[in-house]
């Protein structure tokens, strides 16, 4: 029976946690052996590999310059300034090693948190390294976030250092930084000292601060033989802080720590990516996401894996630029997110053609729910499994996920499949917390221990991760996700939406997932959003605005209406009357957060009459415009 060797693989990983997890660390280096395992003398507290001395720059990079020192170890590409410079694993090695020297120079010592506010580019990569070089904590920053979300993570963080460039690029326009970090160390209570600049030259108006800022290049021509031994790290030391993506409110500080979060990653290579050294695998997320942590920097190295670092747009200049990405380095592994799909799916499809993907084996992709119809396209066009798998800033790295390392299972579209090793991952009912049966909705948790590379604890806030992640239930210390999900008779999970995301309907409750998939089960929409809003009658009512393919449909108010009842009845036809949404906009794009979450709270509250709340993280406040005009025409 299809499954079996995964199912024997998973329960050992939960059943034998100390054996099984003392096999996967000897993918990694060990400068000093650990003691034990797995301490769980805390709970929920977790600690793994008590004892054991390692370091995440060391094996990423010094590793490797034995066996593969001069294959590339970085290719750092950009259809932004069209600029394409490849790194060997020497000299990623050589330019950490400046970084380190220059940090050092700036007075960082082990503990210290370096702030990283940076574009795409390979200095960011050499400044997450070289913290993990000499034992600083690194706190990445979505390069391009407002000063005041900038602010809020200095002052939980409150680093020493802050590594920051001139200015991004997007759509071919220089977005400059400079202004925003200035004011946000204006605002902030708890500046760094230095900040250093990676000046790209876009920024022409740019003025140091004296004192304060410091010019990359300059240093790096004074540390360019710099040798700086690594600092060796108790595996349960913080390597970085990562603050969460806060679609769901203030963001949190999640802090990781070192051998179990190299463990996890190695261990995920092999069994769920399936990338060996040698290979090379594109991710194209941003370092400032978590993703970008353990799947452009510090998996594929660990792994001895070519990683590309990809600064630019699906569609620019056209819509065959992965593809062709892909192509030209012969990329194994491909990992993106689902909203890139849907941007891809609404282009020509020849440009999927265009390109000799062949060297693909897998694509996978998380960061939100994977509609079928769009699991199904993707993956019918590149005649290569896709991956749906799902995890969260917090876990590090997958948790649920099909682990065609071990066993190539079926997929089904829709479906992330089952929980990874290492996760007694289930699902329990909200009301009492037992556990739901087959193909009952409920909340997915996680009994702890949880796995390596999960958090360690949030930030300086033990009692806040205590309160946040494991309170759920006052009978069961189990870690809450916040999502829903449901697991079919075949043992298939799916997930369903955010626990805050349902709609309550005359008493049904419904989740906003459900209404969505059936939407856009509707052959003429690219993409949804579904949110209750307050109804005197059934208490709330599901209001959808969607995205439509060919805009021809809806060219006249006449036209408009007809369509927006037959997507109404897609509804009812699949969920039953009650699902459908009391209105359906037509938009031609949705508010999303700069990872390309939906921001739901915000549109509820545009279609609620309320104040759409903090927008920081808002990729195109155009879109919201949208939303407005179009309750304002209702
Ligand atoms: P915050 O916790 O601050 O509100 P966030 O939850 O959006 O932010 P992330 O950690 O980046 O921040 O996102 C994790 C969430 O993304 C998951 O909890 C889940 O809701 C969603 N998600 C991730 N992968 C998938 C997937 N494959 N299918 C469905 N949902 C997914
Ligand atoms: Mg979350």
């Amino acid at each position: 029976m299809a499954g079996e060797i995964y199912r024997a693989f998973h329960e050992r990983s939960v059943k034998d946690r100390e054996g099984f997890w003392a096999e996967q660390a000897r993918l990694i280096h060990w400068q000093k052996p650990f003691q034990k395992v797995l301490d769980f003398s805390r709970p929920p507290f977790a600690k793994w590999f008590v004892g054991g001395e390692t370091n995440l720059c060391y094996n990423a990079v010094d590793r490797h310059l034995a066996a593969r020192g001069d294959q590339k170890a970085l290719v750092y590409l950009s259809t932004e300034t069209d600029e394409e410079k490849p790194y060997t694993y020497r000299e990623l090695h050589a330019e950490v090693n400046r970084m380190a020297a220059i940090m050092q120079a700036l007075g960082v010592t082990k503990g210290d948190r370096v702030l990283v506010y940076m574009p795409m580019i390979a200095e960011a990569a050499f400044a997450i390294l070289a913290c993990a070089r000499i034992g600083a904590v690194h706190s990445v920053v979505f390069g391009g976030f407002a000063a005041g979300s900038l602010a809020t993570r200095i002052d939980d963080a409150r680093p020493k250092l802050m590594v920051t460039s001139d200015a991004g690029m997007r759509g071919g326009k220089a977005v400059p930084y400079k202004h925003l970090v200035d004011e946000s160390l204006r605002v902030a209570q708890f500046p760094p000292e230095k900040v250093l600049m990676v000046n790209r030259g876009l920024d022409k108006d740019m003025k140091l601060v004296a004192g304060r800022d410091v010019d990359y290049a300059t240093l790096r021509a004074q540390h360019m033989d710099a040798q700086v031994p690594v600092t060796w790290l108790e595996s349960n030391e913080p390597s970085y802080i990562l603050y969460t993506s806060g679609t769901t409110g203030k963001p949190k500080g999640v802090q990781r720590d070192v051998g179990g979060y190299a463990t996890a990653l190695a261990a995920s290579m092999k069994h769920i990516y399936m990338g060996n050294a040698g290979e090379t695998m594109f991710t194209t997320s941003d370092i400032g996401w978590v993703v970008g942590h353990s799947y452009i920097i510090y998996g594929p190295l660990i792994a001895g894996i070519t990683t590309i670092m990809y600064e630019g747009t699906p569609i620019r200049p056209d819509a065959g630029i992965w593809w062709k990405i892909v192509q030209d380095n012969k990329a194994s592994v491909m990992f993106s997110a689902p909203t890139a799909i849907r941007v891809l799916k609404k282009q020509d499809p020849a440009f999927l053609k265009k390109y000799d993907v062949s060297s693909l084996r897998h694509l996978f992709l998380a960061g939100e729910p994977l509609d079928e119809p769009t699991h199904r396209w993707i993956s019918d066009a590149l005649g290569i499994p896709v991956i749906d798998h799902y995890w969260q800033t917090e876990t590090g790295w997958p948790m649920l996920s099909a682990v065609p390392g071990v066993e190539k299972t079926p997929i089904k579209f829709g479906s992330p499949s089952f929980p990874v090793f290492g996760y007694d991952l289930r699902l329990f009912r909200e009301a009492d917390a037992s556990e739901a049966g087959a193909d009952e909705k409920a909340v997915v948790a996680v009994v702890p221990p949880l796995p390596p590379g999960c958090l360690s604890t949030l930030w300086g806030d033990d009692e806040r991760f205590v309160k946040v992640y494991f309170s759920m239930f006052s009978t069961k210390q189990v870690y809450s996700s916040f999502d829903w999900g449901i697991r079919d008779k075949d043992g298939y999970f799916f997930i369903l939406g955010r626990t805050d995301d349902v709609i309550n309907v005359a008493g049904h409750r419904l989740g906003t997932r459900e209404i969505e998939e059936a939407v856009q089960s509707h052959p003429n929409v690219a993409e949804v959003a579904v949110v209750g809003v307050a109804d005197q009658l059934k208490g709330q009512l599901p209001v959808a605005f969607a995205v439509v393919k060919d805009v021809a449909r809806i060219a006249t108010p006449e036209a408009r209406a007809e369509h927006e009842k037959e997507v109404m009845a897609t509804v009812d036809k699949l969920l039953g009357a009650i699902a459908r949404p009391g209105r359906v906009h037509f938009v031609t794009a949705l508010p999303k957060t700069r990872s390309g979450k939906l921001l739901r709270r915000s549109i509820q509250a545009l279609a609620e009459g309320r104040d759409p709340g903090d927008l920081t993280t808002i990729e195109d406040p155009g879109a919201l415009e949208q939303i407005k005009a179009a309750l304002g025409g209702a």
